[in-house]
């Protein structure tokens, strides 16, 4: 069984997790070990079974949780070289690997691939996760989406999509003038229609569940995101993620083919 969930997913915080029976890892840690432990532990997830972390960017709602969880549950983050050059010293768990973007990491059976997107970052990243027969990814924070992640989203099965803001509620919204070329920027994050036209564009025939992500707080509502995937949603399965709980946990088959001994 291949079991996924935000743990969190917003600007206070983004922690996406992604096992099966034996192992799992998690992307990001923007939110204390605490509410990691608890978020899990309200899942029936096992936090032994998380084998590392993996950091797309420095920016706190993705890293700050980074040094004590990997502290504590002796667990190392992998974050690559710039990221982590630019990070604070406080954030920056004791065990660290680091990794070029466009690497491809092996831990146990899990695949992480990952890629540059463009973002206010050092370097940022994404990741799609191979785990048994599925794809899985998880892209937020993306100002504009480039052919990295056109060409990862063509690989997905599942997918947890940035759908960060709406562009009446940012340009008529309580944010500095500066804010709002920045998120709308081409280094800052992806619109609900953005999201949606990335969708209709370039994802795969396979794809089944997208779970909307990132979703701000002042410039987004659930409903205008939903409103926004209307149209697709005779051809997948369109969720909400959240910033103050947890999703339910998501439970696939593990299809993979075990070939007698
Ligand atoms: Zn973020
Ligand atoms: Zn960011």
């Amino acid at each position: 069984m291949i079991k996924i969930c935000a743990l969190a997913s917003g600007s206070n915080g983004n922690c996406y997790y992604i096992g099966n029976e034996d192992e799992a890892i998690i992307i990001d840690a923007g939110i204390s070990r605490r509410k990691i432990l608890e978020r899990m532990k309200s899942r029936g997830l096992n936090p032994a079974k998380v084998k590392a972390g993996f950091i797309t960017h420095e920016h706190q709602d993705h890293y700050r949780g980074a040094r004590v969880f990997g502290q504590k549950q002796g667990i190392p983050f992998y974050i690559s070289e710039q990221t982590l050059n630019r990070s604070f010293y406080t954030m920056r768990p004791p065990h660290i690997e680091t990794f070029t973007p466009g690497d491809k990491i092996q831990l146990g059976s899990i695949t992480v691939h990952s890629f540059l997107k463009k973002h206010d970052a050092a370097e940022p990243c994404s990741f799609r996760v191979e785990i048994g027969n599925y794809n899985i990814g998880v892209f937020t924070d993306i100002g504009e989406p480039c052919d990295n992640v056109k060409s990862h989203l063509s690989l997905c099965d599942f997918l947890f999509l940035e759908s960060n803001y709406d562009e009446a509620l940012l340009a008529t919204g309580r944010y500095p003038a500066y804010l709002k070329v920045r998120v709308a920027g081409e280094n800052g994050h992806l619109s609900n229609v953005q999201a949606a036209e990335l969708i209709e564009n370039h994802a795969a025939e396979k794809l089944k569940t997208i779970f909307l992500s990132h979703i701000s707080e002042d410039n987004n509502r659930a409903d205008i995101a939903l409103s926004a995937f209307e149209h697709l949603n005779n051809k997948y399965d369109i969720r909400l993620t959240s910033r103050y709980d947890a999703t339910e946990l998501f439970c696939l088959e593990d299809e993979t083919i075990q070939l007698p001994l």
